[in-house]
């Protein structure tokens, strides 16, 4: 069933029983791979709030969860490739297992970016868990990405927590936009 968002038009493109099906899976290797320590998980907001939700909810050792919030879209349907830090976080990091759970990893600015802030505070190590990733779009080689949901194709998506103009965050199911 296609949906109207503001001016934009989106048809289904993954839907919430494989994305249900897929967090489960990337909580219990999360869980699995980090049974030895006790990680902080670091969410970052807003895209990912709902992503970080479930997929916290399947992670079943001790773990420390805490937000920052970056924005580079400011509601276009490209990568503004300027990045804006509008909350940081207080837990301190130092020797610590960091994971960064994103919404999206697309052009990779974002993610660059933080994981190098991030790696200043000395962690003893750190990951990248997003939910998805749109390979043909990223421009830098981005190392710490372990943990992919799904690959997708390079078009602008909205759904589960990822918004066109602030609307679309309360979908359920993933679409993309109908050319
Ligand atoms: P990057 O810095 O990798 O180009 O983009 C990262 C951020 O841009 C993501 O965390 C997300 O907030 C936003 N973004 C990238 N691609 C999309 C998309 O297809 N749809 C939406 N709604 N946001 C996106
Ligand atoms: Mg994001
Ligand atoms: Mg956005």
């Amino acid at each position: 069933m296609k949906t109207k968002i503001a001016d934009l038009e989106f048809t289904p493109l993954i839907k919430a029983k494989d994305i249900e099906e897929r967090t489960k899976a990337m909580g219990l290797q999360l869980s699995e791979d980090y049974k030895d320590s006790i990680p902080v998980f670091v969410g970052v907001l807003n895209g990912s709030f709902l992503f970080i939700a479930d997929l916290i909810k399947q992670i079943d050792i001790p773990c420390e969860i805490t937000f920052t919030k970056l924005a580079s879209y400011y509601g276009g349907t490209k990568s503004s490739l300027k990045i804006r830090d509008d909350i940081d976080f207080t837990v301190d990091i130092k020797g610590r297992d960091v994971v960064v759970i994103e919404d999206i990893v697309d052009t990779g600015n974002t993610a660059h970016y933080l994981l190098e802030k991030l790696k200043l505070k000395q962690p003893a190590s750190i990951k990248l868990c997003s939910l998805l990733l749109k390979p043909s779009a990223l421009l830098k080689k981005i190392d710490e990405l372990k943990y992919v949901g799904f690959e997708i194709e390079n078009e602008f998506v909205v759904g589960y927590g990822l918004d066109y103009k602030e609307m679309g965050r309360n979908l359920k199911d993933i679409y993309k936009r109908v050319k």
